[in-house]
């Protein structure tokens, strides 16, 4: 960092998708160290979309530039579209891609209109707002107005177009968040974190960003504040980790309670998070043991889900069989890996019979998994495929959520209680170095291709298949500790009564 900020640069619409996700990305995305950048599967995986967007959505490949324009192109991509603000600020903007519409342009009796690829649920401000740059430079190109965009998304179940409307308000938003841009990239210093730190998970700044919210015990580097909360606290004038830790519990629940009761109720947990954080301790908050189910057990299955959120598609189904010797100890040696593949077409019920075989395979074993999607999305599926009520309950009761019992019995140093946070904290080393549940994802749309005549190369699955067991392995790590855990409180019990206590 620290190159001297320029006002004679030009707005991109990168940059402006960046400044509306977080004032600070787009001032690091042209002043920022590129080395400390991290790579991201994020980008990647929303380019394979909108490729696989356009391709369904055009009768056949774009064609590239100007010259295409001018010939009257069904689509076209590869052009940089250039131009000045009402305030002289020049500005750039590289459409993903252009489609001819009726109209009547200075190539002829058609026009183009600008299209992008929604990923996600809805479209959003930052969606809007490049479509009408995009469109605000593209009527000085084609000398004729662009009154819409389309936003396209569900390539491969089904395509949903919406035309987006480029007039009026959104003009008007667009002068104002391209001027508060253009300020924000004259600070000397970069703007602070973001508010909502759920962003920096795919932001490719996080790891500098990261180091910031530590060494300043930035609030939001306290497990169970987001951002509405930071703001609260900051009102009262808690401005990070240190003053919320060093906090008197009922004061400051009853100084919260002016945002509403509950908020005041959470105090005393806010300021015991902060406490075990900054001492780098942590807490038992009762006295029953986490894992009770596992005293008897003959084995577990460890379980874990692999999942693609936009196409609500859970494409694979991770079993770990762990068996117990006789001694009692776990065979994690002899532990064996079944993955479950979910091909869209092979159908749900064929999956949901090969997983009941599993599961009916090991009857009286526990079945772990980290975090609620497992057991609502296997429950959800054998609703789906008719499964009793009786053979529901069963499952229901088997499914142990380890998440679950690390918040229910332990408050744990660390600013969060994801599966990663908490295995890495217990020394355990994932064998892929970066992975992630969105990395996983790009291997798997890779790997699946557009059908059963595209698929891609092996050695996709068998990372997915690594990542997936270690996940699946590190779920165990958090149990182990738990069992740890609770035998030394029954050593701890046992040494209490015979000493008469
Ligand atoms: S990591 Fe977070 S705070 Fe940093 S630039 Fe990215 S979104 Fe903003």
């Amino acid at each position: 960092m620290g190159a001297t900020p320029c006002s004679a640069n030009v707005l991109t619409d990168r940059l402006l998708r960046s400044w509306l996700r977080c004032r600070r990305r787009a001032w690091l995305d042209r002043y920022g160290d590129e080395e400390q950048r991290l790579w991201t599967a994020h980008r990647t995986l929303q380019l394979d979309d909108q490729q696989r967007n356009f391709v369904a959505l055009l009768p056949r490949k774009p064609s590239r530039g100007l010259n295409a324009c001018s010939q009257g192109a069904a689509g076209v991509v590869g052009l940089r579209l250039k131009g000045l603000d009402p305030a002289g600020q020049p500005l750039e903007a590289h459409p993903p891609l252009l489609q001819r519409v009726d109209g009547r342009s200075r190539w002829g009796d058609f026009a183009y209109r600008p299209v992008i690829a929604r990923q996600g649920r809805r479209l959003t401000r930052e969606h809007r707002l490049t479509l009408a740059l995009v469109g605000r430079l593209l009527e000085t190109l084609q000398a004729a107005p662009v009154a819409e965009g389309l936003a396209v998304a569900g390539a491969g179940r089904s395509l949903h177009l919406e035309r987006v409307s480029l007039v009026g308000g959104l003009q008007r938003q667009l002068a104002d968040a391209l001027a508060k841009l253009a300020g924000d990239l004259l600070l000397s210093d970069p703007p602070p974190l973001v508010a909502d730190r759920r962003k920096c998970k795919l932001c490719s700044w996080r790891g500098v960003c990261d180091a910031v919210a530590s060494a300043e015990g930035h609030l939001s580097e306290v497990s169970g504040i987001g951002s509405r909360r930071r703001q609260m606290l900051q009102e009262l004038g808690i401005l990070g980790l240190q003053d919320l830790a060093a906090a008197d519990p009922g004061d400051l629940g009853s100084r919260l309670e002016r945002f509403g009761e509950q908020h005041g109720e959470v105090a005393h947990q806010l300021v015991a998070q902060a406490r075990v954080q900054r001492d780098g301790r942590c807490e038992r908050l009762d006295s029953s043991l986490a894992l009770p189910e596992l005293i008897n057990a003959p084995g577990v299955l460890l379980y874990d889900i692999e999942s693609d959120p936009d196409a609500r598609d859970d494409f694979l189904h991770g079993f770990v069989r762990l068996s117990r010797r006789l001694d009692g100890s776990w065979d994690l040696k002899g532990a064996k890996y079944h993955p479950f593949l979910v091909i869209y077409e092979h159908g749900e019920a064929s999956c949901w019979q090969r997983l009941q075989r599993m599961l009916n395979n090991y009857p009286d074993w526990p079945v772990m998994h980290y975090g609620e999607t497992e057991s609502l999305n296997l429950l959800r599926m054998a609703q789906r495929q008719g499964a009793a009520d009786v053979e529901l309950a069963a499952l229901r009761a088997r499914l142990i959520d380890v998440h679950e019992r690390v918040r229910g019995h332990w408050r744990l140093p660390l600013n969060s209680y994801g599966l990663k946070s908490v295995a890495s904290w217990l020394d355990f080393c994932w064998q892929q170095v970066g992975v992630d549940g969105a990395r996983a994802l790009l291997w798997w749309r890779q790997w699946r291709g557009s059908g059963p005549r595209d698929r891609g190369c092996s050695h996709s699955l068998r990372w997915i298949f690594q990542y997936n067991h270690d996940d699946c392995l590190a779920t165990w790590a958090v149990a182990v500790w738990l069992l740890k855990q609770d035998e030394l409180l029954k050593q701890d019990e046992a040494g209490l009564s015979n000493t008469g206590t």
